[in-house]
């Protein structure tokens, strides 16, 4: 069977897309048997350059790194291009108009396997750009009819528990550092969203697959790196 080229834009952080390497060359295996692995490019950022964009809003200049590392990846061969960041996906529009491969965007695997599940009420944890703006939530909401309810709208004090989510992502997680005591943060915060009605939580950070496990929550995960990763698997074996 002929694979597609998956062409990953990585590096936000390097500790996540380590996972999307992991997971898809595991998935291809899966799938495939033998010695088979997946075949993929990995555009990798300087994630100090991309967070400093990030936190001084700059996101046209992101959107410019952004379609510059998705033309390399297609100019490469890349059948078609992934973002290996929930947070990034702020731009997907802008870097899926100006490429001629198609981009799978994370929210969409994740949003049919809720609605797999037969869930409509999901809360969503990540960044604050992907808690707070419209991007995601609206993806989510228009396309896929699910009711996001995001930390802000259910949490008191939700501003608090958001800060502490977004910190975590930035001064931990992305710096390769798992804590406990975050751990135990982050399933806190997961409980005080069930408590508020959430039937799942979407993992909505591809880092904090390596803090939270389903047995940190009592609702069902859904953890948008494996989720992304093994889309991008279906994607470069069909058709
Ligand atoms: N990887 C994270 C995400 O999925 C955060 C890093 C970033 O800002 O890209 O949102």
């Amino acid at each position: 069977m002929s694979q597609k080229v998956i062409g990953l834009i990585g590096g936000m952080s390097w500790e996540s897309s380590a996972e999307y390497y992991r997971i898809i060359h595991q998935a291809v295996r899966a799938r495939l048997g033998g010695l088979h692995s997946a075949r993929c490019l990995i555009w990798s950022f300087d994630f100090g350059e991309i967070e400093a964009l990030q936190h001084a809003g700059r996101w046209d200049d992101a959107t410019t790194e952004m379609i510059d590392a998705a033309s390399r990846l297609e100019r490469g061969g890349a059948d078609f291009v992934v973002i290996c960041t929930n947070t990034m996906h702020r731009l997907a529009e802008q870097v899926e108009a100006a490429i001629g491969v198609p981009l799978l965007h994370i929210a969409d695997p994740t949003a049919e396997r809720i609605r797999s599940a037969g869930l409509r009420r999901v809360a969503l944890i990540g960044t604050a750009f992907t808690m707070e703006q419209e991007f995601y939530k609206g993806r989510l909401a228009d396309r896929h009819g699910l009711q996001v309810q995001v930390l802000v709208l259910v949490l008191v004090p939700s501003d608090e528990d958001r800060a502490l989510v977004h910190r975590v992502i930035y001064e931990e997680l992305v710096q390769g550092r798992v804590e406990a005591a975050s751990r135990q943060a982050y399933r806190e915060v997961i409980a005080r969203l069930v408590e508020r009605g959430a039937e799942a939580v979407i993992l909505g950070c591809t880092e904090i697959m390596l803090l939270v496990r389903p047995e940190d929550s009592s609702v069902p995960l859904f953890d948008t790196t494996t989720i992304h990763a093994e889309a991008a698997v279906d994607s470069a074996l069909s058709g």
